[in-house]
């Protein structure tokens, strides 16, 4: 129940006890006055009665005096006294008409009789002295009958006091009864308002507001403190104190919440701070291998309840093979056909999970419980690779992770595109587009570099035509040309392999640089290119281009030949072998070695 309630009801009973009281108080009081009232009634019925009396006796004695002395004074004073005496009758006889009871009624009724016989022998004694008959007169006014008159009288006054007097005891008491039951309810309903008052002042002051609000504020400052581990009693209480409490609760579930989210925007700004620093570092690679284990290091620390892999698209953009790994992943195979994943097919983040009831990776094993996320390095229209994370069993960590996985994604395949598109450029500027090899620039450079070097190491020079190129051009066609030079440019860089640089001079003349090579060993690099180039099968278009061969001129450092006139020298030895009949390998340090196919 509400306090207001309470105290509306208190009021109100309060309200009415005090009028039930003040209504008791006026019932006490009438009956108080009725008291009055009846003590008064037989004061002055005494009064008139004694009156009466004392009237009767002063007529006898008047009349006595007059008829013993014969003074006019004293039938003067027996005829006012007379008429006193029957004005106070007549009084009396108004009294009939008020409430006195039949027995009172009789005995007053007797008193007027009494006092009538009482008179009618006085007057005519008075009569008869008057009359001259003063002996009668004087034997008629001590006559026994006279005495028996006045004692009759005397006697029915007494009578009618005692009546009167008992009467007035009984209505004395019977008021004074009532008074007193009126006045003791009165008090009744008055200490009855006092209690009622004191007890909800106590109840609604200490059971009510000061216990719980000294527990309320007690809980606010704890609150105040950020102390939300403070437990809120619930009261289910309907009042103010209750609507306090609910108050509190929400400001304590408010504060709770708060600090979740202030501790979820940490984490967030935190989380969001490390993918800046991967960006940096991501920004700052210059390789494409270098993106590998940075990725790795800032996945694992990002995510450490994740495992994952980076996939790299290949060239002919079919398949994707794990360039870096964090945690332990086992659920998909570390390399696949592209189509085999859904984030790449759809171009999107793609959540394989059973429960989510979405379809499954198909490079991912048949892990039921576990959870895997796809999503793939997309930049300038197009997919580089993808950024895999599992998780072994819920799906939840992948989904809380996934808006920065996405963000990640975003930036890592832009870095992934960054770098291929500066690597095409870079090869653009180095190499030669038709057959891939190091272009004429290159050569320049890798040819004066050597020139400053100055190592002690030799290094040789050799400088190889095709024969009679000009053929396949004119009886294949340009395209076929092509594509021979194409497979030259494949078979010596195959026999190249890591050991020397080969270059495309011009036209159909390239020029390998071999460092660390002596003259033997440069030999047998020529040889076995020549002899390479001449064994292979060239077919175009399913025709047989019939043999290709090349002439090759040698040029070395050994033996302290300057470097300066290493091209010098190979082209001269290359002139040597055309002249000397093609398909030859020619050295500048001897005539002697010619080498015959
Ligand atoms: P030799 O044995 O004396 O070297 O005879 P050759 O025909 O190879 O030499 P020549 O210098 O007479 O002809 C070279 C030809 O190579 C001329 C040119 O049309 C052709 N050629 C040069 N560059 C290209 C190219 O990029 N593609 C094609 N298809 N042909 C080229
Ligand atoms: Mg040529
Ligand atoms: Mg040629």
């Amino acid at each position: 129940m509400r306090i207001s309630t309470i105290t509306n009801w208190a009021y109100a009973i309060t309200v009415g006890l005090t009028l039930l009281s003040g209504a008791a108080f006026i019932f006490a009081t009438h009956y108080a006055d009725r008291e009055r009232d009846a003590v008064a009634i037989a004061w002055d019925l005494d009064g008139r009665v004694g009156g009466l009396e004392r009237a009767a006796e002063q007529t006898t004695e008047d009349a006595r005096l007059y008829v013993l002395k014969g003074e006019e004074r004293y039938l003067t004073a027996f005829q006012s006294t007379l008429t006193g005496e029957r004005e106070l009758e007549s009084l009396l006889k108004t009294l009939k008409a008020t409430d006195l009871s039949s027995a009172e009624l009789a005995a007053l009724k007797a008193i007027e009789t009494d006092a009538e016989v009482l008179d009618a022998i006085e007057q005519r004694a008075v009569t008869d002295y008057r009359q001259g008959d003063r002996d009668k007169a004087q034997g008629a006014l001590f006559s026994p009958e006279h005495e028996e008159a006045q004692t009759g009288l005397l006697t029915s006054v007494g009578h009618f006091i005692d009546l009167v007097a008992t009467r007035a005891q009984e209505d004395l008491a019977q008021a004074r009864a009532q008074a007193d039951l009126w006045s003791a309810i009165a008090k009744s309903f008055l200490g009855l308002t006092a209690l009622v008052f004191l007890s909800v002042l106590y109840f609604v002051l200490v059971r009510r507001v000061a216990r719980p609000l000294l527990e309320m504020s007690g809980i606010v400052r704890r609150l105040a403190r950020q102390d939300y581990d403070v437990k809120i009693s619930n009261t289910g209480r309907r009042d103010e104190i209750g609507d306090m409490s609910e108050a509190i609760q929400i400001f304590r579930d408010n504060g709770l919440e708060r600090e979740r989210l202030d501790a979820e925007r940490r984490k967030d700004q935190e989380t969001k701070d490390r993918i800046l620093q991967l960006m940096h570092r991501l920004q700052a690679c210059r390789q494409e291998s270098e993106l590998a284990p940075v990725v790795a290091l800032f996945a694992a620390q990002l995510f450490p309840e994740l495992s994952g892999h980076l996939f790299v698209m290949n060239d002919g953009r079919t398949t994707l093979a794990a360039s870096s790994t964090w945690g332990q992943p086992s659920i998909s195979r570390v390399e696949y056909p592209a189509l085999e994943c859904w984030g790449i097919r759809r171009g999107r983040a793609h959540l394989s999970h059973e429960l989510r009831g979405d379809v499954r990776c198909l490079h991912l094993s048949e892990h039921a419980p576990s959870a895997a996320l796809c999503v793939p390095l997309a930049a300038r229209g197009d997919t580089v690779g993808a950024l895999y994370f599992e998780s072994p069993s819920e799906a939840e960590a992948l989904e809380a992770a996934r808006v920065y996985i996405e963000l990640i994604a975003e930036n890592l395949a832009l870095a992934i595109a960054n770098l291929q598109l500066r690597d095409r450029l870079a090869n653009l500027a180095i190499k030669d587009p038709l057959t891939g090899l190091l272009n004429r620039r290159s050569l320049d450079e890798n040819l004066s570099l050597l020139r400053r070097e100055a190592s002690d190491l030799p290094a040789a020079l050799l400088m190889i035509d095709i024969d009679h190129f000009k053929r396949f051009n004119d009886q294949f066609g340009h395209d076929a040309g092509d594509y021979v030079m194409g497979q030259v440019a494949t078979i010596m860089t195959a026999i190249a392999a890591k050991t020397a640089m080969v270059h495309r001079f011009g036209g159909e003349e390239f020029a390998v640089i071999m460092r660390g090579a002596d003259k033997v060993a440069a030999m047998a690099m020529a040889e076995a290119t020549r002899r390479a180039i001449e064994t292979a099968p060239v077919t175009y278009q399913g025709r047989p281009l019939g043999t290709v061969t090349v002439s090759i001129g040698l040029a070395s450092t050994e033996d302290g030949r300057p470097s300066a006139t290493l091209m010098q020298r190979a082209d001269a030895a290359l002139l040597r072998a055309k002249s000397g009949g093609r398909n030859i390998a020619v050295s500048d340090w001897s005539d002697a070695n010619l080498q015959m196919a």
